[in-house]
């Protein structure tokens, strides 16, 4: 594994994430959350495993969206308001105890990340963003065996 560090940080500096190597998978994902969450009419995230993860600062503020998806805590800056992180519930035993973060790629501000790997809820998508080179768009969110992180066990 890769031993590069990558810091992923608010906008005000205060709540950060440093990860270690490179993410499971980076998801460009068009879902009217995404939508609201950023701003921005898609959003770019990136998934590490709790080992890869060396370092965080801040207090975040929780908000879980509730019924529509239970099993995501939105981690954001209560300063400046940035969503740095969020964290996965329930694939806990899928993956032998470790726990999977989400994290915003633009929040490491690092034109070198690597792109996308999934394009998801394309059905959402703006008509003058293009489709991913390679990549099959996804209407919604795919099936478990396509999206599974790389370490899951799967039945
Ligand atoms: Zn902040
Ligand atoms: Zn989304």
């Amino acid at each position: 594994m890769s031993s590069e560090t990558r810091t992923a940080s608010c906008c005000c500096g205060e709540l950060t994430m440093t990860v270690r190597g490179e993410p499971e998978k980076v998801i460009r994902c068009h879902c009217d959350y995404c939508q609201r969450r950023t701003g921005s009419v898609f959003n770019v995230s990136c998934w590490y495993y709790d080992d890869q993860v060396v370092a965080r600062t801040g207090t975040g503020t929780i908000f879980n969206q509730g019924p529509q998806n239970p099993g995501i805590d939105y981690v954001f800056c209560p300063r400046c308001g940035s969503t740095v992180y969020w964290e996965f519930r329930g694939f806990e035993p899928l993956l032998e105890g470790s726990k999977l973060f989400g994290i915003a790629v633009g929040n490491f501000v690092d034109a070198s990340f690597p792109a996308p790997t999934l394009d998801i809820h394309t059905s959402y998508r703006h008509p003058w963003i293009h489709d991913l080179a390679g990549l099959e768009p996804h209407p919604g969110f795919p099936a478990f065996d396509v999206i599974a992180p790389a370490r899951a066990k799967l039945p």
